[in-house]
């Protein structure tokens, strides 16, 4: 195992935290990182689990003595990774897995260029805003402004889509957790740190991995872009 990071974006309510549950069930030897944050816990999160709930001083102490790979602010709270999930992945051959905003993916690549990045779409805004209002009914309801919010900040983060190695549309939950796995499991045997249980496992990743490269996802993800009023910017031709 190579220590590779794997960074997962998507906007608040395409399914991230659904889909990294799923993968990390899936796929061996891949440690999450649990970040801290300063927002309060949302229905049955539990400190230590989800998240680990700091409060703002407790943050900027942490800043203060270097301990983030990154941090940043979303939606009016801190969040950042601890450098020690790298270091005691690192220092069992595992990878890791964050699941952070689109400034934190920035900073994370320009320190580690070589970790893997995926942004997960959500199949339309419509979809999007589908989700947020069922996960908040299923989670006690949060306030309207909450999800409006939410929903503005969706079409910010998509901006950024063109910044990631690959993109996946989380419409069918299964097709779209086989997509990640592929992506683990291409990115681990190009690496030379995985081994293929056969060459047919080997193509089937690469089959499935290559679509989702950011320069083959471009045409698919077209009228999704288009529904949270996002432009495509120019084509970026398409790899072998
Ligand atoms: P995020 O972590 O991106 O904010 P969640 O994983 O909490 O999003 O998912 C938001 C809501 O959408 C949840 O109610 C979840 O069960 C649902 N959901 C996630 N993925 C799918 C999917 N592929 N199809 C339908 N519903 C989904
Ligand atoms: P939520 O509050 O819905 O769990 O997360 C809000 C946003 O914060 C999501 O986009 C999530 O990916 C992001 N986030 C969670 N942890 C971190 C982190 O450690 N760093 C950064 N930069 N963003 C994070």
């Amino acid at each position: 195992m190579s220590g590779t990071v794997y960074i997962i974006s998507a906007p608040s309510g395409s399914g991230k935290t659904t889909l990294t549950n799923e993968l990390r069930r899936l796929v061996p030897n891949l440690e999450f990182s649990i970040s801290y944050t300063t927002r309060t816990p949302r229905g049955s999160e539990q400190n230590g689990r989800e998240y680990f709930f700091v409060s703002r001083a407790e943050f900027h102490k942490m800043i203060s003595r270097d301990e983030f790979l990154e941090h940043a602010e979303v939606f009016g709270n801190y969040y950042g990774t601890a450098r020690r999930f790298l270091a005691e992945a690192a220092s069992k051959g595992k990878d890791l897995l964050l699941d952070i905003d689109v400034q934190g993916a920035l900073q994370v690549k320009q320190r580690m260029p070589e970790a893997v990045s995926i942004f997960v779409l959500p199949p339309s805004r419509e979809t999007l805003e589908w989700r947020l209002r069922h996960r908040s009914q299923s989670e006690g309801g949060q306030a309207e402004e909450v999800i409006e919010r939410r929903l503005r900040m969706a079409a910010k983060e998509i901006e950024n889509y063109g910044n990631y190695d690959y993109i996946v549309v989380n419409d069918q939950l299964e097709q779209s957790t086989d997509e990640l796995k592929a992506i683990v499991i291409f990115e681990r045997l190009r690496r030379e740190s995985g081994e293929a249980a056969s060459a047919a496992e080997f193509s089937d990743a690469q089959r499935l991995a290559e679509r989702d490269r950011l320069a083959n996802a471009q045409e698919r993800i077209r009228g999704i872009l288009a529904s949270f009023d996002v432009d495509q910017g120019p084509a970026v031709s398409a790899k072998p």
